[in-house]
């Protein structure tokens, strides 16, 4: 089966295509809706963004999976979480298409997407995913016939937490890639709120005091100081999520996953527990039209069709409010 996948949640619009019988992704092409500078999301620009390249990215996807329109056998999308203005482009696009080709329709949980498809790009079986990008964080596995949260922010993404700090600081966008730089030359550990409350955490209070820092501390060793707290934070949970599910496989997911710092943090927790440490290549951690249709492939297999009238966008879908049909 060839599955057409399309990714429109927040700032990535990208289309990806799946042959299932080959277990092999064909394509995944993207283009990233990017802020003017000292700006940070604008959803209405973002989804005008989306709008007005949605048919470059198609036909950039079927040239490079070397396919026509006729040979896709279904269309997925992601239907949620994201951004209303933006995932109703995804949807839209996903519609026509199904229609036009007659061709059936599958919307699937864009966090979900990333645990399915880090499980085809790496050797992870079963693993617990630490999902870290700009709009979500969150600590994910199966377990007991369902996706179930076991950490996420109370406030706001660990992603976010670095663009506006990066914002506050005259940064250039996206603020993470550039604090990981300065990081590397921090000597001083800086003392930041380190939260976490139960299996949750929050960064807004790290934000601030981090913010505050700007007059009085380097740069170099706010950022090293930045990266030291909310990592640690976000492996802490891990390993206590991993703990209680027996879960012997960590993966990384998210564009935070870029980060070399969080890998190596990552990396030595899973070697104290004897455990198994996948990052699956870069493409398909950021958000990506391949992973929705991975998923949609794994579904509609298990039975799952998402009809015209039900395939309305779900901007606040929960990570365990899917059913899942195909485990
Ligand atoms: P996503 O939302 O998955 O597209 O990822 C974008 C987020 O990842 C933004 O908040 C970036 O600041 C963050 N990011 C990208 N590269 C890095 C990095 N090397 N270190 C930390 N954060 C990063
Ligand atoms: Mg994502």
């Amino acid at each position: 089966m060839i599955v057409l996948g399309i990714e429109s949640t927040a700032h990535t619009f990208g289309i990806g295509i799946f042959d299932s019988e080959k277990n092999k992704i064909l394509s995944n092409v993207k283009h990233m809706f990017k802020p003017p500078l000292g700006i940070g999301m604008l959803p209405r620009e973002a989804s005008e963004h989306h709008y007005k390249i949605c048919d470059k990215i198609l036909k950039e996807a079927l040239n490079e999976a070397r396919i026509k329109p006729q040979d896709i056998d279904l269309i997925s999308f992601a239907q949620g979480p994201g951004l209303g203005a933006c995932l109703r482009i995804g949807a839209s696009v996903a519609r026509f298409l199904s229609l036009e080709l007659k061709k059936p329709l599958v919307g699937v949980n864009h966090c979900i997407a990333h645990l399915e498809v880090a499980k085809i790009t790496t050797p992870a079986k079963d693993p617990i995913m630490l999902y870290v990008s700009g709009g979500n964080t969150q600590i994910i596995a199966f377990d007991e016939g369902k996706y179930r949260v076991f950490g996420e922010t109370q406030d706001i993404p660990v992603g976010n937490l670095f663009d506006v700090f990066a914002r506050n600081a005259g940064l250039p966008m996206p603020g993470g890639p550039v604090i990981e730089k300065l990081a590397l030359k921090g000597r001083k550990y800086l003392s930041l709120p380190y939260a976490v409350k139960g299996m949750d955490v929050s960064f807004s209070g790290i934000l601030t005091s981090a913010t505050k820092m700007l007059q009085k501390e380097k740069l170099n060793d706010i950022c090293f100081s930045l990266q030291e707290t909310a990592f640690s934070m976000l492996v802490e949970v891990s390993e206590r999520a991993m703990a209680h599910c027996n879960k012997k496989e960590l993966v990384l997911a998210g564009g935070v996953a870029a980060n070399k710092r969080l890998r190596e943090m990552c990396k030595i927790m899973c070697k104290e527990r004897g455990a198994k440490f996948f990052v699956p290549e870069f493409q398909y951690c950021c958000d990506n039209g391949a992973m929705i249709a991975v998923l949609g492939a794994i579904e509609y297999d298990a039975g799952v069709e998402t009809k015209i009238k039900e395939s309305k966008i779900k901007t606040k879908w929960r990570t365990n409010e899917v059913e899942v049909k195909w485990v």
